[in-house]
C-alpha cells in the first residue's frame, strides 16, 4: 500500500488540527500544545505573533515593532529600571515566555517596588541625566580651553557666555563646577583619556621615534617637550607626548627623564629606534650626547638632526660670511624699532601710505634668530612699505631729528632698496624649501627634487636677475623710485 509522499520533516511533525488550534485565538490552547507536543525540529520566529489578548492578561506588557520584527517588553521592569529581555525586547513570542517573565526574580522585584519608590527612581534619573548633560558640555569646554591655550579662570566666563547664549545645558548656572580644582581634575580626566589614546596607538606601532627639544617655560623652569613618531598601518602619525620638568640640561638627565617617561608607557628601548632633536652638542654630541646614549641603549637607532633646523642654520652660517646682509638686517631691525614704541610714527607712516597707494600698510616686521621665516618677512614689510618709510623719517630729519637722519641715511640709499628687492626673488625659495621640511608627513622621495630645484634657483639668481630685482631696475629711473630720490646711485654693486 503506497504511503502519502512526505514533503518536509515539518508536514511529518504537524498534526491536522494544528492550524485550527492556532486560529482559535485560546492562549492556553496554544501554549498547552506547546508544552506537550514534541518541539518542532525547524524553528521560525515569523510563523508567532504577537496577540492583542495578552496584554489583557499581562497589563505590563506592551509590544513594539522593531527593525520590522515585533518583540515584548515589561514596562513594570523597564520603570524599575531592570536590565533583563523583557526591558530589551523579547522576541519570543508565545504565552508561556510571558508566564516565565511575569514569576522571575526581576519582574517580582520591580512589581514590589511601591508607586513611591518609581516616583523617586524617575525623578533620580532625569536629574542624574541632566547633570551628567551638564558635565559633558563643561568637559567640552575645558577640552576647547585646553586646545586653544587658554587660561582655567576663563572657565566661569565661558560657562556664562553660553548661559547668556541660551545653551541648552546653562540654562542656569546651577550645578556646574566652577573652582578652579574641578577645572583642573575635568583637564586631568581629559588628559587620562588622550594618554589612553595613546596607549593604544603605541600597542600597534612595532618601532617608535621619538623627537625632543628642551625649553623653558614662563616661570624660567627648564622642560623637555617629547613628540612620538609612530606607524600604524603602514602610515606615519605624530603625537604630543607631554611636557615634562628636567633637573639640568645635561645629557644624561635629559636621557634619564626620556627613559623614565618611556617607562611609564610601557616601551621597551628595543622599539626606539629614531630620536630627531636639533643640533645642540647636549643631543648630538658623538660621545655623551642624548643620542650616543640611546645608541648604547639600542645600537639600531639612529639619530636626525632636525633638517629645518639644519637647514635654517645654514642659511644663518651663509649670511654670517656676508658683511653686507648682517648689516641689512640690523638696518630693519633699526627701522622697526624706530616706529615699534611710537603710535604717532605709526599713524603717520599708515596715512602715508593710504596716500601713495589703493594698498594698506603691512605692518613692519623684525628678523628674528630664533624664528626661521621672519626675514622673509620683514623683507616683504619692508618692501611694500619703503616708499613711504623714506617719506616719513625724511620729514623727522629734516625735523632735526638725529636717530631719522642716520636710518635716512642708510635706507634712502641705491644698495639698500636693490637688495630688498634682490633679497625678495632669494627668500621665498628658502621659505618654501623650509616649509616642506617642516611638513607633518614628508615624503622622501620629493625631498632630493626640491633640494635640487632649490639649488638650481640659487645659482639661476645669481647669474640672472629675479622678478623682483627686474621691477626695481624697470622702475629706478632718473635718479629716482616710486618717486622717491635714491642716493649713493653711483654705488650699484650688490654683493651677496
Ligand atoms: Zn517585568
Amino acid at each position: 500500500m503506497a504511503r502519502p509522499r512526505q514533503t518536509s520533516l515539518k508536514s511529518f511533525f504537524q498534526r491536522p488540527d494544528a492550524k485550527e488550534d492556532t486560529e482559535s485565538g485560546t492562549p492556553e490552547a496554544s501554549d498547552v500544545q506547546s508544552q506537550t507536543a514534541p518541539p518542532p525540529p525547524e524553528k521560525k520566529p515569523k510563523c508567532r505573533a504577537y496577540r492583542s489578548e495578552w496584554s489583557d492578561k499581562f497589563p505590563w506588557l506592551r509590544c513594539e515593532v522593531v527593525d520590522g520584527n515585533e518583540k515584548m517588553f515589561c514596562s513594570l521592569c523597564e520603570k524599575a529600571g531592570r536590565r533583563n529581555g523583557f526591558t530589551r525586547g523579547s522576541n519570543n513570542l508565545r504565552m508561556s515566555a510571558l508566564i516565565e517573565h511575569s514569576q522571575s526574580n526581576d519582574h517580582v522585584a520591580a512589581h514590589n517596588l511601591t508607586p513611591q519608590q518609581v516616583a523617586m527612581k524617575g525623578h533620580c534619573d532625569k536629574a542624574t541625566e541632566t547633570s551628567k548633560k551638564k558635565l559633558c558640555s563643561q568637559l567640552k569646554i575645558v577640552f576647547h580651553m585646553a586646545k586653544h591655550v587658554l587660561p582655567s579662570n576663563h572657565f566661569v566666563a565661558q560657562t556664562e557666555l553660553l548661559q547668556a547664549l541660551e545653551a541648552p545645558d546653562f540654562v542656569t548656572t546651577d550645578g556646574i563646577y566652577c573652582h578652579s580644582d574641578s577645572v583642573d581634575d575635568m583637564e586631568k580626566a581629559l588628559e587620562h583619556i588622550v594618554v589612553e589614546q595613546i596607549r593604544k596607538k603605541l600597542k600597534n606601532s612595532d618601532f617608535i621615534g621619538i623627537i625632543i627639544d628642551e625649553t623653558v617655560n614662563i616661570t624660567v623652569n627648564k622642560k623637555l617637550i617629547i613628540y612620538l613618531k609612530l606607524e600604524i598601518k603602514g602610515k606615519v602619525e605624530t603625537c604630543f607626548l607631554g611636557n615634562y620638568d628636567v633637573d639640568s640640561g645635561t645629557a644624561r638627565c635629559i636621557y634619564d627623564r626620556v627613559v623614565a617617561v618611556l617607562r611609564e608607557m610601557d616601551i621597551a628601548l628595543s622599539r626606539v629606534i629614531g630620536l630627531g632633536s636639533d643640533g645642540a652638542s647636549v643631543m648630538m654630541g658623538r660621545h655623551g650626547g642624548v643620542g650616543a646614549l640611546f645608541k648604547q641603549a639600542n645600537p639600531f637607532s639612529i639619530q636626525v638632526h632636525c633638517v629645518a633646523h639644519r637647514a635654517a642654520l645654514s642659511a644663518l652660517d651663509a649670511e654670517k660670511a656676508v658683511e653686507n646682509i648682517r648689516a641689512y638686517k640690523n638696518m630693519i631691525s633699526s627701522v622697526y624699532s624706530f616706529y615699534r614704541h611710537s603710535a604717532t610714527r605709526t599713524a603717520r607712516l599708515r596715512q602715508l601710505t593710504a596716500a601713495l597707494s589703493d594698498e594698506d600698510m603691512v605692518s613692519l616686521k623684525q628678523p628674528c634668530a630664533v624664528r626661521w621665516l621672519s626675514l622673509h618677512r620683514a623683507v616683504e614689510a619692508m618692501k611694500h612699505n619703503w616708499a613711504a618709510v623714506v617719506m616719513e623719517i625724511n620729514e623727522e630729519a629734516v625735523g632735526g631729528n638725529t636717530q631719522a637722519q642716520g636710518l635716512l641715511g642708510q635706507i634712502q640709499t641705491y644698495s639698500f632698496i636693490a637688495l630688498t628687492h634682490a633679497l625678495a626673488d632669494l627668500l621665498p625659495v628658502m621659505t618654501k624649501l623650509n616649509l616642506v621640511f617642516q611638513k607633518d608627513n614628508v615624503n622622501l622621495s620629493s625631498i632630493r627634487p626640491i633640494v635640487q630645484a632649490s639649488v638650481a634657483a640659487f645659482t639661476h639668481l645669481r647669474d640672472v636677475p629675479g622678478p623682483e630685482e627686474e621691477t626695481f631696475k624697470a622702475g629706478y629711473k632718473d635718479g629716482t623710485y616710486k618717486d622717491v630720490k635714491v642716493t649713493n646711485s653711483s654705488d650699484r654693486s650688490i654683493q651677496i
